[in-house]
């Protein structure tokens, strides 16, 4: 049985933008290693193959101090690509950033936040996110009459939260009412306080340096402004400086709704998961405008920026996507 596959309109336009890249995707993370590249990497003979086999340990690359891939050489090239080819990287590093998910006789593919690139294309393109739908060659996950029910359901539900936000004959805070609930006076919710998010986020266990320094500035700020009196009413602190357009929020609005939504079906907290669309929203606009402060980038490399730094702390750990999801789980 062939399946569906379902994909946002940039999907295929991404490539890796490799050297031109501000990041790496190579420092920061545990790179686990499929089963068939470690059998793969058992075989390299020479200099080389040593050093594979001497920085792989438990399944995963030895990282180096700051975290670093210990493949990643002073170019920021990976070193597997160009000793063994494209063919040679594993599973995690050949997909990284896609990511894909099965409901059954539906396979839906995406590209993650956390790469500047994938953010780019979707902050760029024209008009409300769009999906295509093709059929593939993949097998289909076992899903029983009732489930597939479930799933078709959600999915509905999911469908006209993107038509809502693609309305653009209605004012945008009515599709975020329409999509959401979403009335706007109350953009920190569930949170009461600015501080009370803040504190919330500190909580998390952090991914690394970009995080700790933009969310140490953030604190700064919010705890000045406590300290001033001017965070009795917190409205203020998440005024909407017009750093993203109506069509950038709503595509980045309809795209987490996309990304995490539907796994309701195998993880529950369907409204903590549609509740983080709006939270990663609001968050992006507060932290581009605490950073604009700070950095002479344009205004775009800044909300990529942003939108990078939370995707990376919220979307890449399963216990960090839990806690955020119960608190938002209304
Ligand atoms: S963040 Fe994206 S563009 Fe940059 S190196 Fe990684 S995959 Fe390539």
């Amino acid at each position: 049985m062939s399946l569906i596959l379902r994909k946002p309109d940039f999907y295929d336009s991404f490539r890796c933008i490799a050297s031109r890249c501000t990041d790496t995707c190579c420092v920061g993370w545990e790179i686990d290693i499929d089963d068939a590249s470690q059998k793969a990497y058992r075989k390299v003979a020479g200099a080389f193959g040593d050093k594979l086999r001497q920085n792989i340990e438990d399944g995963h690359f030895k990282l180096l101090p700051h975290d670093r891939c210990p493949f990643l050489d002073k170019q920021n090239l990976c070193e597997i690509y160009t000793h063994l080819g494209a063919g040679a990287l594993c599973e995690i590093c050949r997909e990284h950033p896609r990511f894909v998910e099965v409901y059954g006789d539906i396979m839906e593919r995406g590209l993650g936040l956390c790469c500047e690139e994938a953010s780019r294309l979707l902050l760029e393109g024209k008009g409300p996110l769009a999906f295509t739908s093709e059929e593939c060659d993949e097998p289909e996950d076992e899903m029983d009459e009732d489930d597939r029910e479930v799933r078709d359901e959600v999915m509905f539900a999911r469908e006209q939260i993107f038509k809502a936000l693609a309305d653009t004959s209605i004012p945008f805070k009515e599709r975020l009412h329409q999509a959401f609930g979403y009335t706007g006076d109350k953009p920190l919710a569930p949170f009461e306080s600015a501080s009370a998010m803040v504190e919330f986020l500190a909580q998390l266990e952090s991914y690394g340096a970009d995080w700790d320094a933009a969310l140490a500035r953030i604190k700064a700020k919010v705890y000045a402004a406590q300290e001033a009196g001017r965070l009795d009413k917190d409205s203020t602190i998440l005024e909407d400086q017009g750093f993203f357009s109506e069509t950038e929020s709503a595509r980045l609005l309809a795209y987490l709704v996309y990304r995490h939504y539907s796994k309701c079906l195998f993880e529950g907290r369907e409204q903590g998961k549609l509740m983080f669309a709006l939270f990663f929203w609001n968050l992006a606009r507060f932290f581009t405008r605490e950073l604009a402060g700070n950095a002479a980038a344009d205004a775009q490399s800044i909300k990529i920026g942003a939108i990078k730094i939370l995707s990376k702390q919220l979307e890449y750990a399963e216990e960090i996507m839990e806690i955020v999801e119960i608190s938002l789980d209304g």
